[in-house]
């Protein structure tokens, strides 16, 4: 079976290259501030999840910062015909101000070099009033909501802090499915005191939604610098996958999920100066290498 990588299918529908502009919202998380939890995710650095975002303010702004970096990867194509997905990744961007929200996922969808809206958020923090825009945005161009949700499994789910139950982010993918918004969910694999088959779980039930769920982002977890995860590790070393193992759980986690879901990540970046495990993840080069030949010895691509 071959799988359908999020690169391969813009590129077919869009006949480009598309890359991801990194903007913020200004929004905060509810997991940080005391709203449904303190401290977040502990796997979160300060980042929010989202290292490599830019840090400006106004939109106009952070879009031209943001296309100034990828532009150089795109000198193949007409300078006005460039397509771009605006990425709202760090903390939980449907959370904050709606008025303020609503301008600036209006201002961004409707920028002609902007062709998808994608915006990471929180299962627990999408209103009605959100529900109501992401539907009305939808129908001017393409809305993606990013949900991280990691684990299937509620004891692990406590021990990373994340702080809320599987139910409220069924819930959410139903609601938002019925607005007709495309759902990408986030899982992380080698997360504390899972096995192999815990993290097939959680891929087998991500497997069975119906409606069936979009895209994918499989990651890498990772054990940053200054957070409560790095504590936990450095108290309690917990077992770090090494690259054959993740490429085989990688593989095993491909064979269970439908042909139509799409791909959008096989491992992840963890910001260099931040990572502390698995080391082997700062060499992105043999990790992709790796792999990819995985992926064409097993028929997947
Ligand atoms: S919900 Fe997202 S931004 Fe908030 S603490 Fe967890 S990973 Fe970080």
């Amino acid at each position: 079976m071959k799988i359908k990588t999020i690169s391969e299918e813009l590129k077919r529908i869009y006949g480009q290259k598309i890359y991801k502009l990194s903007l913020q919202s200004g929004c905060s998380c509810p997991n940080r501030d005391g709203t449904v939890g303190l401290g977040g995710c502990s796997f979160c650095s300060m980042g929010g999840s989202g290292d490599f975002a830019s840090k400006v303010d106004s939109i106009d702004k952070q879009i031209e910062e943001a296309r100034a970096r990828v532009d150089n990867k795109m000198s193949g194509v007409d300078p006005t015909e460039r397509k771009y997905i605006a990425y709202f990744q760090s903390f939980t961007n449907t959370y904050g101000d709606f008025q303020h929200l609503k301008e600036l996922f209006t201002a961004t969808i409707n920028r002609p070099e902007i062709v998808i809206l994608s915006i990471g958020t929180r299962p627990d923090s999408i209103t009605d009033e959100m529900f109501l825009l992401l539907e009305k945005l939808n129908k001017i161009k393409p809305v993606w909501i990013e949900l991280g949700l990691q684990t299937v499994h509620e004891r692990t789910a406590e021990r990373i802090n994340r702080c809320y139950p599987l139910s409220t982010f069924e819930n959410t993918y139903l609601r938002l499915k019925k607005c007709g918004i495309t759902v990408i969910t986030h899982v992380i694999l080698g997360l504390p005191g899972e096995t192999h088959e815990d993290m097939y779980e959680t891929v087998r039930y991500l497997s069975n939604l119906n409606p069936p769920l979009d895209g994918i982002k499989l990651q890498l977890l990772h054990i940053l610098k200054d957070t409560r995860l790095y504590d936990e590790y450095q108290e309690n070393p917990f077992h770090i996958m090494t690259l054959p193992e993740y490429t085989e759980v990688l593989l095993e986690c491909l064979r269970i999920l439908p042909e139509e879901t799409i791909i959008h990540r096989l491992t992840g970046d963890g910001p260099k100066k931040l990572l502390v495990e698995p080391s082997w993840s700062a060499n992105k080069k043999v990790v992709m290498n790796t792999i990819n030949k995985a992926l064409r010895e097993n028929g997947f691509i």
